[in-house]
């Protein structure tokens, strides 16, 4: 499964962060087209915690929307794809801003 390992990649650097102590909570930010199902995401969490510092802490996830770039009108666009049309000029833009984050957003200790 994909999630796992990025979940014990994930886990394995909130544990360098916490240099030994428990931690309370890690958040991930994750996009919306990042690949990864944030369900998955939970169920590795509950797996690839046991035995760390990080046994028993709370999963957050900050779940961000797609946004794409529009040169043409110097404007953002909520989309829900890599390669969407502007709704202004209907021009094409694969310039995604936001939307594939996968990353640790926060590592809170006890
Ligand atoms: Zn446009």
């Amino acid at each position: 499964m994909h999630e796992l390992s990025i979940m014990s990649e994930a886990i394995r650097l909130a544990v360098e962060a916490a240099a030994g102590r428990p931690v309370r909570c890690l958040t991930l930010r994750v996009g919306v087209l990042s690949g990864v199902d944030p369900e998955a995401l939970r169920f590795a969490f509950d797996v690839a915690q046991q035995n760390t510092v990080v046994a028993g802490a709370e999963l957050e996830m900050e779940i961000v929307a797609a946004v794409c770039w529009c040169a043409g009108c110097n404007q953002e666009f909520a989309t829900g794809r890599l390669l969407d049309a502007c709704p202004r000029c209907h021009d094409l833009s694969g310039d995604l801003r936001r939307g594939r984050e996968l990353e640790i957003a926060s590592v809170e200790l006890i």
